[in-house]
């Protein structure tokens, strides 16, 4: 079963920075230091800020980043917080080292998921990207997890010079008892912003003949699958998520963007002042969201205008979707 996932309108979710510290040196990280920080949150400030979120919405969903946000000494307290504070659901992305015992501090029923990050099937592809020794590291942790009985889900950010070894993931994830896969498209943000020789972003023709097989493969093998749809025909509706859903991207320096692709520019629409949400001045990322454009979203035909093509009368050939905007598959 396929289906376009539009954005809820009914759910928050609220994705937390609650530091940006890590122990990794991803080729492609998104942490932007210069533009989100390097402090780390207290307990007491994290449990504020849940707080202000939990009460915009009673069905908000929290997923804790960093970062690598299981180096945060007290994420455990942080997790039962949340719990307590009614959020509908709560994922931890973790790039695998499990610090502070992590799985020891929380249980199955306080934790919805467990998501970890792969960039290739195998050692090799994926320490390249990731680092020396990241591979077994991610590996045993996922199975650690799966031990205790933790649901699991791992995001691959597909890219040129991984998305070889997409079609080699269903068989693995099935191997490690993961529930749900999350496919990523690398975005020019962090780091591969500000690197200009890797050639990492996928034509079209290729995504599009790659990724609807590679989710199929694994969601034939029961996994529910999650990935970008990106390319928008001519005739698809294009819609902003930064107009239409509820989401937020909170940084620990106080900056809370409504759009992911926002992130690398001083451009957030709120920020989180004496406990309080409250708007930034213009101009800002609200101001990119009521533009028009035939291309579809803006923030990609700023800063990814290579992912275009136009015809010879100068009109985009198809559009580009919200970053945000996902296809869902699973056998069910
Ligand atoms: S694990 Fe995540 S936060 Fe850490 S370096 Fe890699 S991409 Fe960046
Ligand atoms: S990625 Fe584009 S369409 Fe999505 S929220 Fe950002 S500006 Fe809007």
């Amino acid at each position: 079963m396929k289906k376009t996932v539009s954005f809820s309108k009914n759910s928050s979710n609220l994705f937390f920075h609650i530091l940006t510290k890590c122990n990794l040196n991803c080729r492609h990280c998104y942490i932007n230091h210069d533009q989100h920080g390097d402090s780390t949150l207290s307990l007491p400030v994290i449990e504020s800020w849940l707080s202000i979120f939990a009460e915009q919405s009673r069905k908000a969903n929290v997923i804790f980043l960093g970062g690598e946000p299981t180096l945060h000494p007290e994420l455990s307290l942080a997790i039962k917080k949340a719990n307590q504070l009614g959020y509908s659901s709560i994922t931890v992305d973790t790039n695998g080292f499990l610090f502070h015992d992590i799985l020891s501090k929380v249980t199955p029923d306080e934790v919805d998921y467990f998501s970890f990050s792969l960039d290739g099937a195998t050692k090799k592809t994926n320490d390249m990207i990731r680092g020396e020794g990241v591979y077994d590291k991610c590996l045993a942790g996922v199975r650690d997890a799966v031990s205790k009985g933790f649901n699991t889900s791992l995001i691959f950010t597909v890219s040129e010079i991984n998305i070889h070894e997409l079609s080699l993931m269903p068989l693995l994830l099935n191997d490690l008892g993961i529930n749900r896969f999350f496919i990523q498209v690398i975005g020019i943000r962090g780091k591969t912003a500000q690197s200009s020789n890797d050639q990492l972003q996928v034509p079209r023709d290729k995504w599009l003949k790659t990724i609807p097989l590679a989710a199929a493969a694994a969601a034939s093998l029961g996994l529910k699958v999650t990935y970008p749809k990106v390319f928008l025909e001519k005739d698809e509706t294009f819609e902003c998520a930064g107009l239409v859903a509820d989401n937020y991207f909170v940084f620990p320096n106080t900056r809370v963007y409504r759009c992911p692709l926002c992130e690398d520019y001083p451009i957030h629409s709120k920020t989180i002042t004496d406990n309080r949400l409250i708007d930034t001045d213009r101009i800002n990322e609200k101001d990119v969201f009521q533009l028009t454009i035939p291309e579809g979203c803006v923030m990609n035909r700023l800063i990814q205008p290579d992912n275009l093509i136009y015809d010879k009368d100068g009109k985009p050939e198809y559009k580009i979707a919200c970053c945000l905007l996902k296809e869902e598959i699973s056998s069910g």
